[in-house]
């Protein structure tokens, strides 16, 4: 069968640049596509889209080489008031920074951008005892409205490692979920989820973060814990001193060698 092209990229404009703390803006971004978005799942997702020197594009690249496409969670979408919001960490300075994350420190409103998608959300398991979130500062708004979405009887717990102390949001969750702040990078994430008192029945799990870090949290959950699959979602968003772009190549070939090892 054919395959479904992808619908074609919507120009969007700036409303509202915010910082939501000092690692994290919110950019609420405006255009009359918006009307008739799609209806989209709990941590769907767009494409943000730049040229190859990092601008942002607001016409149509002449070829999918000209162009470097960033990941963002849809946190919040009102057709009626046609606004989008995507809340976007930010790491990095000068060459380090990658354009996503220039774009999120300097995007004025009124500025345009391209954006693609949505893609779907990853739904946690239809059927659990008890919910165990781990995630980073580019999980958290995933992380956010799933917590936000559960029912209010739930139990269970969130782990997200965020880069300062000061980063802590205001999460809404069920009163039975904890919510783990881990301060840092690195393993610290895996270690922390590790530790934590294993609860009775069946959990359902959703992981988002790091790629090494999403390989540890990987052997924890499969090989030790014994999670079947159906249970859980993992992911990496993003890795380690490599651009979204290399990332994707090395997931691919990661999610290839794990099939193949099973
Ligand atoms: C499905 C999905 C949803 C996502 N949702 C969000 C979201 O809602 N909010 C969000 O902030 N991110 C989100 N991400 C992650 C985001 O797409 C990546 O962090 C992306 O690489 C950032 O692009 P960039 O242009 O800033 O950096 P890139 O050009 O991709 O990378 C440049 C350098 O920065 C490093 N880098 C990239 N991201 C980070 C980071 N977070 N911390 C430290 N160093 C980093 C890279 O390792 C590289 O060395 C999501 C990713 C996926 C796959």
């Amino acid at each position: 069968m054919k395959k479904k092209a992808p619908p074609r990229p919507i120009c969007l404009s700036v409303v509202e640049n915010n910082p939501i703390t000092p690692h994290m803006r919110r950019i609420v971004l405006t255009g009359s596509a918006l009307a008739t978005y799609p209806a989209i799942s709990t941590s769907a997702y767009i494409k943000l889209l730049f040229d190859l020197d990092g601008n942002p594009l607001d016409t149509p690249p002449s070829s999918k080489e000209a162009v470097q496409m960033r990941t963002y969670t849809i946190r919040a979408l009102e057709r009626q008031n046609k606004r989008l919001s995507i809340d976007m960490a930010l790491h990095g300075e000068g060459s380090q920074e990658g354009p996503a994350s220039h774009w999120a420190k300097h995007a004025q409103p009124g500025s345009s951008i391209l954006v693609g998608g949505p893609g779907n959300g990853k739904p946690l398991a239809k059927h659990y005892d008890w919910v165990l979130f781990a995630g980073d500062m580019t999980s958290l708004p995933a992380i956010a409205s799933h917590l936000e979405a559960l029912p209010s009887n739930v139990h269970g717990y969130a782990v997200i490692q965020i880069t300062s102390e000061e980063d802590k949001q205001l999460l809404k969750t069920p009163d039975n979920v904890q919510v783990k702040w881990v301060i840092g990078h690195g393993s610290q994430l895996v270690e922390n989820v590790a530790q934590l008192p294993w609860l009775t029945g069946i959990p359902a799990i959703w992981a988002a973060c790091e790629f090494s870090s999403m390989r540890g949290l990987r052997t924890l959950f499969r090989d030790q814990r014994q999670v079947p699959h159906s249970q859980l979602y993992i992911s990496s968003y993003w890795r380690e001193g490599r651009s979204e772009d290399q990332h994707k190549v090395d997931k691919r070939k990661d999610a290839e060698a794990f099939a193949t090892a099973k």
